[in-house]
């Protein structure tokens, strides 16, 4: 891994690249992030990106400070000073900054903005050509009413606590149910199952990260004719599907072949999967913003 770091506007490596211990984001977890990636070395969706920041800042009465415009050239500084022999993976974290050990948030006024970049590393393509096993895992999502899965917050123990129990169990990734047993996302990535020609996705209200990936395949699919839906879903929706698939930045749409160790369809990628994710790519490739 060779990433360029920067730290409230100093660049470095990643040797280099410090953060106090009474940073309240290492303390507490008290921050928010967001991931990009770039197509034709422009982050992709940025704007989108942007907003889902503010609103997970808001979630935590974190006041952003710098502007999208701001931001976006703090970016392009640590991208120009990194090597980049293709694209480029983006993370943004802004914490509730350093002080002394109480939440009092007055404590903290100063947030602190890390931006680190790295290369961005595509899946492998078996991951695409031959599809992906997935289990559900025993971890419930965060009750919205506690931490809300709606904050992309750097407090990430929900997840990194199913992500284990998907890795302990072969998976590539860990379908998580909600406190109703209803299906919610995965642990890195939204959820989608296709029955009869439709994309159905869970809503936000079951308590999920709105994925910009999920969100945009909205908009793909109307112009390709595909429908995409919100649905509560079920563990049986999923082991009925036809097909699935799960979206990411990182990842677009891998198709989902199994789900503990039952196929899923016919058990290889299936065709609404295929003609989404060209379309996703197409619209990458022309990098609409
Ligand atoms: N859900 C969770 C819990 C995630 O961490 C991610 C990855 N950021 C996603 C969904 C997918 O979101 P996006 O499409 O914005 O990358």
């Amino acid at each position: 891994m060779s990433a360029t770091i920067s730290v409230n506007g100093r660049i470095t490596g990643e040797r280099d690249a410090v953060i106090s211990v009474f940073d309240h984001g290492f303390l507490y977890g008290e921050g928010i992030y967001e991931t990009m990636r770039t197509y034709q070395s422009r982050p992709f969706l940025y704007e989108r990106h942007m907003r889902r920041m503010r609103r997970s800042a808001e979630l935590i009465s974190l006041e952003l400070p710098f502007s999208d415009d701001e931001l976006a050239a703090r970016i392009r500084e640590t991208t120009d000073a990194a090597t980049l022999p293709d694209e480029a993976y983006i993370r943004v974290l802004v914490t509730r900054g350093i002080g002394e050990l109480t939440y009092d948030p007055h404590a903290t006024p100063t947030p602190s903005v890390v931006i680190i970049v790295k290369p961005h590393v595509d899946p492998p393509r078996s991951a695409y050509e031959h599809g992906v096993a997935v289990v559900i895992v025993d971890v419930v999502r965060n009750h919205p009413g506690t931490v809300n899965p709606m904050i992309k917050s750097n407090n990430l123990l929900n997840c990194a606590l199913a992500a284990q129990e998907a890795i302990r169990r072969g998976g590539f990734e860990g379908v998580m149910r909600n406190y109703l047993g209803e299906l919610t996302e995965c642990t890195t990535s939204n959820l989608f199952i296709v029955k009869d020609g439709v994309a159905v996705t869970p809503p936000l209200a079951a308590g999920l990260l709105p994925g910009i990936t999920r969100e945009f395949l909205f908009e793909i699919g109307s112009e390709i004719g595909i429908a995409v839906r919100e649905r509560t879903l079920k563990d049986a929706d999923l082991f009925g599907a036809d097909e699935a698939f799960l979206t990411s930045t990182t990842r677009e749409a891998i198709p989902i072949v199994t789900v503990n160790d039952r196929r899923i369809g016919s058990g290889t990628p299936g065709p609404v999967t295929a003609k989404l994710l060209a379309a996703f790519r197409r619209a990458a490739e022309e990098a609409r913003v």
